[in-house]
C-alpha cells in the first residue's frame, strides 16, 4: 500500500451514536452546479445509508464559496445527526470544506505535525517536493480526527461533538469510496450495532406489461407496511421494490422472502431478474440454457443491440455476430429480398422479419433478429421518427415481429428498440419452451 496508511490520530473511545440517525449529504464543487460533472458521490452514499439503518433526509449541492458552504454546513449541523460532505478537500484556494466546518463549529484550524510529516512523505515517495499549499491538507480542528487515505494525498475528517457527526470525504470517487468502505462504514456499523433498524430491498425486474398493469397485479400486497412495495417504470421495464426494516439484515430478509415469493407468483414469467441483473444477461442465460445461437442485423440501432448483447461475459457461446446494414443496398447485399423492400419499404415489419431471416441464414444461427426504423429526429420514407420494427426469425417457430412508435429523442429510441428486441427474444424462447413437446 502506498501513501498515507497509518491511523493519524490516536483512537478515542467514542460513545454509541443515536439509534435513529438522521443524515444528510452535501456535495461540494462549483463544477456540480454548472452541470459539468454528475453527482455520483451522493448517489453512491445514498444507496449505502439505508443498510446501516441511517435515514437520509436531505441532499444538497453547493459551490466552492465559503459563505454558502458555511451556510449549508451550519444548517446540516443544526438539523441532522450525521452530515457527510464530499469534495473541497484539495490543496487549492477554492477547496474550502475544512475552513467552513471550522467556522460552523467555531474552532481553530491548526497544522497537525504528524499529518504534515505523512503528507511530505507522500510527495517525496513520488520524487517531488510538496507544494506549500498542500500543508492545509494536514490541518485539523479540536473536534476532528483524520481519516487517512492510501488512495491520494487528502485525508478526510471525522468531526464529532455533542453527539453529532460531520464526515468530510474527498471528491474523487475512487478516494471517496475507498474511505467510505474502509473507515466510515465500519465505524458507523460498530457504533450503531445492535441498536439500529436496517433497511434492505429486493428489486424484481419485469418486461412486457406497463406500470399500471403491474401495480394492479400486485395490488393485494400494496397495503403492506413492512415490507413496503413500490412499483416504478424504468427504461428496461417496470420494476418492483420490496423493502423491509428490521434490527438485522437477516431478519429483514426473512420479512421479504414470503412477499417476494407471492409477488413472483402473481407476476409469473414477466419477471426476468432481480437486483443487479440485466436483461441482456437474462436473455443470454436462456440462449445458453437451450443451446441456441443468435445473429443480428441492425439498421437504425447501428450495432447497439450487438454491443449490449456482448456486454455479457461469455456471450460468444451463443452470439454468432451482428451486421450493421444501414444503407438499403447493404441490406440487399446481405440477403434481404429486394422485392419485399420494393413492396413494403425498408421501414416495415416485413423488412425487419426478412432482415432477421437473412442474417440467420448468413451467419448460420438458430435465431436471427432484424431491427429497422426511424431513430429521428427527421421522418424517413414518410414514417415518423420513433417508428421501430423488430423482426425475429427462428427455425422452431413462425417469424415474429413487433412494431412500436416511441416518442423520445434519437438515443432513447435506439435504447428502447434494443430493450424491446431483447424482450421479444425472451418471450419467443419462453413460449417455445412452454409448448408441449411434439
Ligand atoms: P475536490 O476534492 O472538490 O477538488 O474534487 C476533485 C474531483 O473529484 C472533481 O474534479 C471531480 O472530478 C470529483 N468529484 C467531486 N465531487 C464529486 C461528486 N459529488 N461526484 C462525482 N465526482 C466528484
Ligand atoms: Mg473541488
Amino acid at each position: 500500500m502506498r501513501g498515507i496508511s497509518l491511523a493519524l490520530t490516536a483512537p478515542v473511545a467514542y460513545p454509541m451514536l443515536p439509534s435513529l440517525m438522521k443524515a444528510e449529504l452535501i456535495s461540494i464543487g462549483t463544477e456540480l452546479l454548472l452541470g459539468e460533472i454528475l453527482d455520483t458521490n451522493a448517489q453512491y452514499l445514498a444507496a449505502r445509508l439505508p443498510p446501516l439503518g441511517i435515514d437520509l433526509y436531505y441532499v444538497s449541492k453547493v459551490g466552492d464559496n465559503l459563505e454558502r458552504l458555511t451556510e449549508v454546513i451550519e444548517r446540516a449541523w443544526r438539523r441532522s445527526d450525521l452530515a457527510i460532505t464530499t469534495g473541497g478537500l484539495g490543496p487549492t484556494e477554492d477547496d474550502l470544506t475544512r475552513e467552513a466546518i471550522a467556522r460552523v463549529l467555531g474552532e481553530e484550524l491548526s497544522v497537525d505535525p504528524g499529518m504534515e510529516e505523512q503528507l511530505r512523505a507522500f510527495f517525496s515517495r513520488r520524487g517531488v517536493a510538496m507544494p506549500e499549499r498542500n500543508v492545509k491538507q494536514a490541518t485539523l480542528i479540536p473536534s476532528a480526527r483524520a481519516l487517512p487515505t492510501p488512495r491520494g494525498p487528502a485525508p478526510g475528517w471525522w468531526v464529532e461533538r455533542e453527539g453529532r457527526v460531520i464526515v468530510a470525504l474527498p471528491g474523487p470517487p475512487v478516494e471517496m469510496e475507498y474511505m467510505w468502505e474502509q473507515q466510515v462504514a465500519p465505524e458507523l456499523e460498530r457504533r450503531l450495532a445492535g441498536r439500529r433498524t436496517v433497511l434492505v430491498a429486493r428489486v424484481l425486474k419485469t418486461v412486457g406489461l406497463g406500470e399500471g398493469h403491474v401495480d394492479e397485479l400486485v395490488s393485494p400486497l400494496l397495503k403492506s407496511t413492512n415490507p413496503t412495495i413500490g412499483v416504478y417504470a424504468r427504461a428496461d421495464g417496470v420494476q418492483l421494490r420490496i423493502a423491509a426494516k428490521a434490527p438485522t439484515k437477516e431478519e429483514a430478509w426473512r420479512l421479504i422472502e414470503p412477499v417476494e415469493a407471492e409477488v413472483r407468483r402473481l407476476l409469473g414469467d414477466i419477471v426476468w431478474g432481480a437486483d443487479d441483473d440485466t436483461l441482456e444477461g437474462a436473455v443470454g442465460g436462456l440462449l445458453r440454457q437451450h443451446g441456441l445461437t443468435l445473429a443480428t442485423m441492425e439498421s437504425c440501432t447501428g450495432g447497439l443491440l450487438a454491443n449490449v448483447i456482448t456486454n455479457v461475459p461469455g456471450s460468444s457461446t451463443y452470439f454468432r455476430g451482428g451486421l450493421v446494414a444501414y444503407a438499403t443496398e447493404m441490406k440487399i447485399d446481405w440477403g434481404v429480398d429486394p422485392e419485399i423492400i420494393a413492396r413494403h419499404g425498408v421501414i416495415s415489419a416485413e423488412c425487419a422479419r426478412d432482415m432477421a431471416r437473412a442474417v440467420r441464414e448468413r451467419l448460420r444461427a438458430d435465431i436471427g433478429i432484424g431491427i429497422t426504423g426511424v431513430a429521428g429526429p427527421d421522418p424517413q420514407e414518410e414514417k415518423p421518427p420513433g417508428t421501430i420494427h423488430i423482426g425475429l426469425d427462428a427455425g422452431f417457430t413462425e417469424p415474429q415481429s413487433v412494431s412500436y412508435q416511441f416518442a423520445q429523442g434519437r438515443e432513447a429510441v435506439k435504447r428502447r428498440a434494443v430493450t424491446t428486441a431483447l424482450a421479444l427474444l425472451r418471450r419467443t424462447i419462453l413460449d417455445w419452451q412452454g409448448r408441449p413437446a411434439g
